[in-house]
């Protein structure tokens, strides 16, 4: 069955949405976006989602479509209308449509397209199992706290991984790992202290990385936010990923060296648990 989308103040078939040939999202990556997860119908972190979107507008001078109320809105009227109770909604905005130029247009109105995914989220089999994750060096742009659509590195990383069998990739900058290909990435030590990078202009600040850093503090978990090692990660005791549509997901081997026993650590166990515990009541 087809799904709606919205696009530029229109709801539409998917079949049907159509986009300029001019838009600079399609001719210079020109543009930003936000994933948001579903559960239970209901939006999850949202107000920190669009707080980090206009984040990403203004680095860019962008100005935004439509209000966080319209936004909300229509995330949720395309929750209705795709009858979405787990999964994602997808959101970007770009500059708009204008003659190829690599200056910024003066008048282009802002593109606004949204759409849903579905995804089992909570009953992800591979919290169960874990994942894999091979170390690959970051070849990214070096704005990557500007959540923006220019998402070929990471779609090479991600195929890089594939390639070697593995479920994702770390990325590598100078020794230390930045942040997965798309999620935030995080160590515990032999102490048990969980290392994360730091925020700052090398990675994605994660919103589900703020929440779960919160839950790990309110628990009297030990945190550093810090640049590791790969040599550290290759014997850390414990790895996980962060992301809206991943929730936690430990991670059970990097670079084919089994993190631990090689099964999901009980840190990243506790971390999904008390982040789904949190999500749900709050839906
Ligand atoms: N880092 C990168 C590079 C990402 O693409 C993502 C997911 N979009 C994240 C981190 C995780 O961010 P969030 O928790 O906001 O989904």
């Amino acid at each position: 069955m087809s799904r709606t989308v919205y696009v530029n103040g229109a709801y539409a078939a998917e079949e049907e949405a159509k986009i300029s040939v001019f838009d600079r999202g399609f001719l210079f990556a020109d543009g930003v976006y936000e994933v948001s997860s579903v559960i239970r119908g209901r939006l999850v972190d949202n107000r920190s989602h669009l707080r980090r979107l206009h984040r990403s507008l203004s680095e860019l001078e962008m100005n935004a479509p439509a209000s966080d109320s319209e936004i909300e809105s229509i995330q949720y009227e395309l929750i209705a209308r795709n009858e979405l109770d787990e999964g994602i909604v997808y959101l970007q905005v770009t500059r708009g449509a204008a003659d190829r130029d690599f200056n910024y247009p003066e008048d282009a109105r802002p593109t606004l397209v949204m759409f849903t995914q579905k995804k089992q989220i909570i009953d992800n089999p591979l919290a169960q199992t874990g994942i894999t994750v091979v170390t690959t060096p970051d070849i990214r742009w070096a704005r990557r706290d500007i959540k923006t659509v220019g998402l070929l590195a990471p779609s090479m990383a991600k195929m890089i991984a594939k390639r070697a069998g593995a479920d994702d990739a770390w990325m590598v900058e100078q020794g230390f790992i930045t942040e997965g290909s798309s999620n935030n990435a995080y160590i515990v030590t032999d102490g048990g202290v969980i290392v994360t990078r730091q925020l700052g202009h090398e990675i994605l600040h994660g919103i589900t990385r703020q929440a779960v850093l919160k839950l790990a503090d309110e628990t009297q978990l030990h945190i550093e936010e810090r640049p590791f090692t790969v040599a550290e990660a290759h014997s850390a005791k414990e790895a996980f990923i962060t992301s809206a549509s991943a929730f936690v997901l430990p991670v059970r081997s990097i670079d084919s060296i089994p993190v631990g026993d090689g099964r999901p650590g009980p840190i990243a166990q506790q971390l999904r648990a008390l982040y789904i515990t949190a999500v749900l009541a709050e839906s």
